[in-house]
């Protein structure tokens, strides 16, 4: 047979789309997108057939290598996952999940037209950060306050309203990388002010500050250290010394705070980080924080502090390209207002947070015998974790928690059950230690005892593939920042 014949004996686009296993997926994803994705395939064939690979190629062919593509394109991507890692703040899980009034207060914004830029009682345009503004306000006992996109955004833009143009001082400990494309000094050569950088990496001084102020420094910025900790000879300078210096030259004093906590958490057993009013009262000009790391709400970027700042930001034009949605800021009303009533421990983040290692303990065990009638030739144990605040908080502090290990013959490696479990539906993310799977309890939510069951009946009955135990899969836990 010569390449022609061969490529003759690909089935028609015609005969595929008639075929009702095909026709099925015409109501998920649509018939054109349907087309779209057997004709990729059918081309993938033709060039084997170019290649001299195969005789022939039948319809079931197509539709063999074309059925997984069109069943994922049928199934929604973005969806809830079992976080069973035990690090709270989970940057690839979607950090923090919102209270139950947060997310009542998100579904009746985006099902209804709402109050988002207008004044009822004057009938006219009002602010759509008002809402939140006055409570920011009250919690950090700040003058002003200001709502964008996520915190990166929020330092951009202070960065791009305050300095542009000018210089901006900054402790060489703390030109920090945040995560994938966040790192300060890059930041502040994107807002259009210049970088001076003054002390060493683990020893920056008041005089080092002083004396890299010129007529053209706009202001000190402090940037916490979110993901990392120096330990040994190091100094920094306070917040109270730099408010000093800062007033004595006239120029700004920013802080990127990062995790944005509003409360002391030192009663938890996390302490050292400072909160938002604490910068606030130590004569911070303006701090800025994420709203969905230690604040447990919707991603947003806050900025607090003296009004004028505040007011230049807000009529700043990048502000606009930063804006929050509606849905968000119903989020964060939602969540700033259980603040408000001392009504925090209803947040996930710090519920868990807070969670004792007795709470925990009992909750692992009730897990320990639910997995066990789910799956009896497994080997669980109750067993110590440790579990991690994550989201840049806290980076040296590792909590005492309690999960469950697992293993069992027929699943491999560590690595693979985690896979397993990755695929499984609903799909759980685990840990692991050694050769076992670990699901760490603290972060588990109300019903995930029940997911996690329910995953292992997918994997054990449904899909009915435990037993394969290649292992080319290795732990891939993704970056939790
Ligand atoms: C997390 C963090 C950011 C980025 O905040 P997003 O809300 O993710 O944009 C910036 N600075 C610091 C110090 C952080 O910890």
């Amino acid at each position: 047979m010569d390449a022609k014949e061969r490529l003759r004996s690909l089935p028609s686009m015609d005969v595929l789309l008639g075929l009702p296993v095909v026709e099925s997926f015409f109501s998920t994803i649509g018939r054109e997108t349907v087309k779209y994705v057997l004709s990729e395939t059918l081309d993938l064939f033709r060039q084997e057939l170019r290649e001299g690979k195969g005789e022939g190629v039948s319809a079931e062919s197509v539709i063999a290598r074309a059925l997984p593509l069109l069943t994922r394109r049928g199934e929604y991507s973005l969806i809830p996952v079992v976080n069973a890692t035990g690090v709270v703040i989970h940057t690839n899980l979607g950090r923090s999940c919102l209270a139950a009034d947060a997310v009542e207060a998100v579904i009746s914004s985006a099902r209804s037209y709402s109050t988002l830029e207008f004044n009822l009682e004057e009938g006219k345009r009002g602010l759509r950060t008002d809402h939140v503004e006055w409570l920011l306000c009250r919690i950090t006992g700040a003058e002003a306050g200001l709502v964008v996109n996520n915190n990166a955004g929020a330092v951009l833009l202070a960065l791009a309203a305050l300095c542009r143009g000018k210089e901006v001082i900054v402790s060489r400990g703390e030109l920090v990388e945040i995560g994938g494309s966040f790192r300060i000094p890059e930041i502040i050569a994107f807002s259009g002010a210049r970088l001076v950088e003054v002390g060493a990496t683990n020893r920056t001084h008041l005089r080092d500050y002083k004396n890299a102020i010129t007529e053209n420094t706009a202001a000190l910025l402090k940037v916490h250290p979110s993901n990392f900790r120096m330990e040994g000879f190091t100094a920094s300078v306070s917040r109270e010394e730099l408010a000093a210096l800062a007033e004595e030259y006239g120029v700004r004093f920013i802080e990127d705070l990062g995790s944005g906590t509003l409360l002391d958490l030192s009663k938890y057993g996390l302490a050292g980080e400072p909160t938002v009013r604490e910068c606030i009262q130590r004569g911070v000009h303006l701090v800025t924080f994420s709203g969905d790391k230690m604040l447990g709400g919707p991603q947003i970027g806050g900025i607090v502090g003296k009004k004028p700042l505040v007011d230049a930001l807000r009529t700043y034009p990048l502000s606009r390209a930063l804006r929050v949605d509606k849905m968000t800021l119903a989020a964060l009303e939602a969540t700033l207002r259980l603040y408000l009533q001392g009504r925090e421990g209803e947040i996930p983040t710090h519920a868990m947070l807070s969670a004792g290692p007795e709470t925990l303990k009992s909750k692992a065990q009730r897990l320990l015998e639910r997995l066990r009638r789910e799956c009896p030739a497994g080997r669980f144990s109750l067993t110590e974790v440790e579990d991690a605040v994550g989201g840049g908080a806290f980076p040296a502090e590792k909590m005492e928690g309690w999960g469950v290990s697992f293993s069992a013959d027929g699943w491999g490696t560590a690595g693979n059950i985690q896979r397993l479990l990755r695929t499984a539906k609903p799909a759980v993310v685990a840990g692991a230690r050694a050769n076992e799977a670990l699901f760490h309890v603290r972060t588990l939510l109300d019903g995930d005892e029940e997911r996690i069951a329910a995953a292992f009946r997918y994997i054990l009955h449904d899909r009915g593939d435990a037993g394969c135990t290649s292992s080319s899969h290795t732990a891939d836990m993704p970056d939790i920042r």
